[in-house]
């Protein structure tokens, strides 16, 4: 097995980079820093940067740079050198893909390809259960009796910025700030496309035919 990946998953919200890097975390050892699940920690957690973080996830914006590349870079720097890593939802502008450059050489930068038709059905019938973290879909994979956990039986809960006016103000920030990373990697020869409009599980059987882990 090699070791020392560095991957990056840029995407739409929605398109699955946290469900399909769920799902590879579980056949290899690999390390899963994912920025949202990082801040919505934070806003579980009543942290000191939790009111000005839920400023910016209610609306649907990017928290600012400063704040972001911070933390991140002091998660990375918690790593051990050879581990491989995912990072899911990070860089998500120009500006944190500079400043990512300079200490962490992206090897892969995977791009999950996706409608905005698919993303909209998608988030708007997200459902997770907070004591197992799986994602249900009320249109795709609801869960055998509604609302609740097939694994565990808990309450399942939505995020709170998968409401339609959140969405729609997410899928411009992703348009307007994210996308140009797609060139960005492009121009760096690590960009891998992939469609994520299909099952998770067939996203990653691709993606594992391409990357050996
Ligand atoms: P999604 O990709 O479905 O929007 P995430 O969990 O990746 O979900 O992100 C949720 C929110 O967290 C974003 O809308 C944004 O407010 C914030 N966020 C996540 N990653 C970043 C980042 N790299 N920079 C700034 N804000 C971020």
């Amino acid at each position: 097995m090699s070791k020392n990946l560095k991957i990056i998953f840029l995407g739409a919200p929605g398109s699955g980079k946290g469900t399909v890097a769920e799902k590879l975390i579980k056949d290899y050892d690999i390390v899963h820093l994912s920025t949202g699940a990082i801040f919505r920690e934070e806003l579980t957690n009543n942290g000191p940067l939790s009111e000005k973080i839920n400023s910016y996830l209610e609306k649907g914006e990017l928290v600012p740079d400063d704040i972001t590349n911070e933390l991140v870079k002091n998660k990375i720097n918690n790593i051990h050198d050879n581990r491989s890593i995912i990072l899911d939802g990070y860089p998500r502008n120009v500006d944190q893909a500079k400043f990512l450059d300079t200490f962490f050489k992206v090897d892969y930068a995977i791009y999950l390809k996706i409608s905005d038709e698919v993303v909209i059905k998608r988030i708007s019938g997200r459902m997770t259960c907070p004591t197992c973290n799986k994602i249900y879909n009320e249109h795709f994979k609801a869960p055998k009796e509604p609302g609740i956990c097939d694994i565990d039986k808990s309450l399942l809960v939505k995020r709170s910025d998968d409401n339609p006016e959140t969405i729609k103000n997410r899928l411009k920030t992703y348009y307007d700030s994210t996308f140009p990373l797609i060139d960005f990697y492009k121009n760096k020869n690590c960009l891998v496309e992939m469609d994520s409009g299909i099952e998770s599980d067939e996203v990653i059987k691709n993606i594992k035919e391409l990357i050996s882990f």
